[in-house]
């Protein structure tokens, strides 16, 4: 696939002292028919490529990094670009309820992502969304929707099909404001091609519920296809964003590539399964670490130069090559974590931490982080150098000291353990490198 052959060619170029006009080109040439055969359009292909080529050559000089990861880092960063930079929150109307029209051809996911959507809203955000099945084409569309209520045990509203999706959405919205949803989303009806209907109908339903965002939900494997798509809706409807599906299938990933160049349009949630916990917020950086397989190192070390200070992270670092780390190096930098966002955000940054497959019982909740204080700071000073010593009945005691459960105490050292084997990981990707190159 893309990830792969863009991973191969980066491979190639990476190690490298000292890169060549020759050696960028060349490496363009294969970037160039990676992306192509990932069916990104054209023009996007072409503008990135000649991107990547004009900064790369003049490459301004980073004393930290070679030549060749230099070249890598050029790529990333225009990849992120290309991806939509920043990543695209979802609005919120100060006046609630804030409505939320989801649109797009049949099949593409429209039903599922509103459920998926309504999850995230709630177990994110914390907020209470109101679904509303305003699809009275589609048979069994409306028990659809329900039944997707059903699952999350969140309130559908309906009123058969016999009503016009207009009417539909003027009274949901009534009752979204009675009884204090401060979301509403509205599951609106497909089609296999775009059609003037629809979209007369689409514009309407807009009109009567003012939608904060109007999301164009789009199956990632139609690849061109799904750009067209975008460009027509966007052009009749004015879309705020699109969620790409699907994209836990066999996809090429041309449209993700592609859709924010050609429309500039945001993606802001991409779809990773059938199931409702399958919504992912859409990361242009994560993505582009992904796609390259590098994870987000340079980003890391960005951050960690402007955020951290200096000397914390140099000795940081030192400790993480030479494996002393400790739980009171972990308190420490859980502190300067707080300046750089969220820890699970920053442990993704981390180079192989996507191929790892403990990562999920590495990140831990930002909420949770007072309470790790909490446990670390009720152990004993040789406790916190030399973990291992902390058996069962120490266990205990930390626990009763710090007011958590013995559970909780277990958990943070197993995170621990996990943390010092991925760096472990770590020093041992970048062996080799100490000269002139990464200094992790
Ligand atoms: P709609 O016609 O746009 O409302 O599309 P539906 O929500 O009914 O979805 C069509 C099919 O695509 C269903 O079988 C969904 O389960 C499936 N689907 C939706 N999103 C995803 C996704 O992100 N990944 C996968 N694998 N399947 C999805
Ligand atoms: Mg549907």
């Amino acid at each position: 696939g893309l990830a792969d052959r863009l991973q191969n060619t980066l491979q190639k170029i990476r190690g490298k002292g000292k890169v060549t006009e020759a050696d960028v080109k060349e490496m363009m040439r294969e970037v160039r028919l990676a992306l192509l055969e990932a069916d990104v359009n054209f023009r996007v292909v072409k503008d990135f490529i000649k991107r990547v080529t004009e900064r790369s050559v003049g490459q301004e000089v980073l004393k930290s990094l070679t030549p060749g990861q230099q070249v890598v880092k050029v790529v990333h960063d225009e990849l992120t670009t290309l991806l939509g930079g920043e990543q695209s929150k979802i609005a919120v109307n100060n006046r609630p309820p804030t409505v939320i029209m989801m649109v797009g051809l049949q099949g593409a996911g429209k039903t599922t992502t509103t459920g998926k959507l309504a999850n995230h809203l709630r177990k994110k955000h914390n907020r209470k969304p109101l679904l509303v099945a305003a699809d009275i084409y589609r048979p069994a569309a409306i028990k659809q929707l329900e039944t997707v209520g059903g699952q999350l045990s969140l309130p559908v509203f309906s009123l058969g099909d016999q009503v016009s999706p207009v009417e539909i959405a003027k009274q949901a919205i009534a009752k979204a404001k009675e009884e204090h949803h401060d979301y509403v989303i509205i599951d609106t009806a497909g089609r296999l091609h775009i059609d003037e209907e629809l979209m007369d109908e689409l514009q309407k339903v807009k009109e009567i519920s003012n939608p904060s965002e109007i999301f164009l939900v789009v199956d990632a494997m139609t690849g061109q296809d799904a750009v067209n798509v975008a460009e027509s809706f966007n052009g009749q409807l004015g879309l705020t964003g699109v969620v790409l599906t699907k994209l836990d299938g066999d996809t090429r990933g041309g449209a993700a590539l592609s859709i924010k160049a050609v429309t500039d349009l945001p993606i802001k949630f991409v779809g990773m399964g059938e199931k409702m916990d399958a919504l992912e917020p859409f990361h242009p950086d994560r993505m582009s670490s992904r796609i390259l397989g590098m994870g987000d190192v340079l980003t890391l070390i960005e951050k960690a130069q402007t955020n951290v200070d200096e000397e914390k992270a140099k000795e940081l670092q030192k400790k993480m090559r030479d494996m002393s780390f400790t739980f009171d190096d972990f308190l420490d930098q859980m502190g300067q974590v707080k300046n750089l966002g969220p820890l699970d955000e920053l442990l993704s940054m981390m180079p192989g931490a996507n191929k790892m497959k403990g990562l999920k019982n590495v990140s831990i909740d930002d909420k949770q982080i007072g309470h790790v204080e909490a446990i670390i700071k009720s152990m004993t000073k040789l406790e916190r150098e030399q973990p291992e010593i902390i058996n069962a009945s120490r266990r205990r005691r930390i626990a009763k000291g710090s007011g958590r459960t013995v559970q909780e105490v277990n958990r943070l050292i197993k995170q621990f353990d996990e943390m010092k084997k991925m760096m472990k990981q770590m020093s041992g990707m970048m062996k080799g490198k100490k000269k002139g190159g990464m200094k992790f």
